[in-house]
């Protein structure tokens, strides 16, 4: 299989290409690193099916030869990012979802978006089936975010039933694992170069918020399933556990063997309360649950921070 992955150097991106490389593809890997580090995919660069464009796709998006997939990953997808990049945030689900399905359409090509939990906002409903609406506010800070991704959503699925390409949607929830930014703002890497650091691990709110956490290799799996699968989708993706984000402090400051106090700061505009997946659905179609306890995807990621934070001469002290 030849398969172009947009955003393909970002944390979730550069473990699909390993993945799709290991497994004797083919990849073309777009990204103009708006978000991520040329070193996420450092250790692919050598591999014979491995090829790397530099290119916006907002811009447009040209690849020569012949495609059988696109994985449509570009875009901002922390709040950090997307909150610092709005206008990009949005034209990377407008334009940048286009640009991708007119390639997967002139291609013949099967086509993957990278949706997201977000699309369901702050949810009424719980845990969250793919036939809720959501309920999100289309002009707070977030909604750069969650409204460019349901955009995305909606032009995918047009290209699908107006079009005929074989497109499909998959909602993605948190994932954690190794090569998320240590400064990207989301709870595990904070957490982890804080107790790393031995600084206060700043608990948002009265931490009884709760995420689902995803381990990444699981995702990557899940995603390849959906690619593989007939169905349009949406389609959930995600770990059905919930963690309270005192909880997930607390289990890191142990697993790091840190010291540091626990703290807590104001809550984010319109941050969820609850976030959990029903994965009805993948459990049916794709026969897909994650499989990788939380602990372990917490002390691979840990591990890969210890290295990262020691050679950006960021040492730990304590
Ligand atoms: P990331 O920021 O690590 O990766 C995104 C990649 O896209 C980066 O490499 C960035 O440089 C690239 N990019 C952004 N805009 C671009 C553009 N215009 N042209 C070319 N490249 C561009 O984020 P991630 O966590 O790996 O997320 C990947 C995808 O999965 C995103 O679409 C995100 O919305 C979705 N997603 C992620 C999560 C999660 O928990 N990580 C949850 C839900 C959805």
């Amino acid at each position: 299989m030849r398969a172009v992955v947009t955003g393909g150097a970002g944390f979730i991106g550069s473990h699909l290409c390993e993945r799709l490389l290991a497994a004797g593809g083919e990849v073309v890997c777009v990204d103009d690193f708006l978000t991520s580090t040329p070193r996420n995919i450092d250790h692919l660069r050598d591999s014979p099916g491995f090829h790397f464009i530099r290119m916006d796709v907002n811009q447009g998006l040209h690849v020569a030869g012949p495609v059988d997939a696109v994985i449509h990953l570009a875009s901002p997808a922390s709040p950090v990012d997307y909150l610092r990049l709005p206008l990009q945030t949005l034209r990377a689900g407008s334009a940048g979802t286009w640009n991708a399905l007119e390639l997967a359409a002139e291609k013949r090509a099967r086509f993957l978006l990278a949706s997201t939990s977000e699309s369901y906002g702050n949810p009424q409903v719980h845990p969250q089936p793919e036939t809720y609406w959501g309920h999100v506010n289309p002009v707070g800070p977030r909604s750069v975010y969650d409204e460019a991704k349901r955009f995305s959503e909606a032009l995918t699925a047009a290209y699908r039933r107006t079009l005929g390409v074989n497109a499909k949607i998959v909602r993605i929830f948190n994932t954690f694992g190794p090569r998320m930014r240590p400064d990207d703002g989301r709870a595990i890497p904070t957490f982890i170069c804080q107790a790393l650091r031995r600084e206060p691990l700043t608990i948002t709110g009265d931490g009884s918020q709760t995420r689902s956490l995803c381990y990444v290799d699981d995702l990557v799996e899940g995603l390849l399933r959906m690619l593989d699968s007939d169905h349009g989708g949406p389609v959930n993706l995600g770990n059905p556990h919930e963690v309270t984000m005192y909880e997930l402090a607390q289990w890191i400051t142990k697993l790091t063997g840190s010291t540091s106090p626990l703290t807590t700061i104001p809550r984010p505009e319109d941050d969820p309360e609850r976030r959990r997946p029903d994965i009805t659905l993948a459990r049916e179609l794709l026969d897909w649950e994650p499989t990788t306890p939380v602990e372990h995807g917490l002390r691979e990621t840990i591990a890969c921070f210890r290295r990262r934070l020691s050679t950006d001469g960021i040492e730990e002290t304590g």
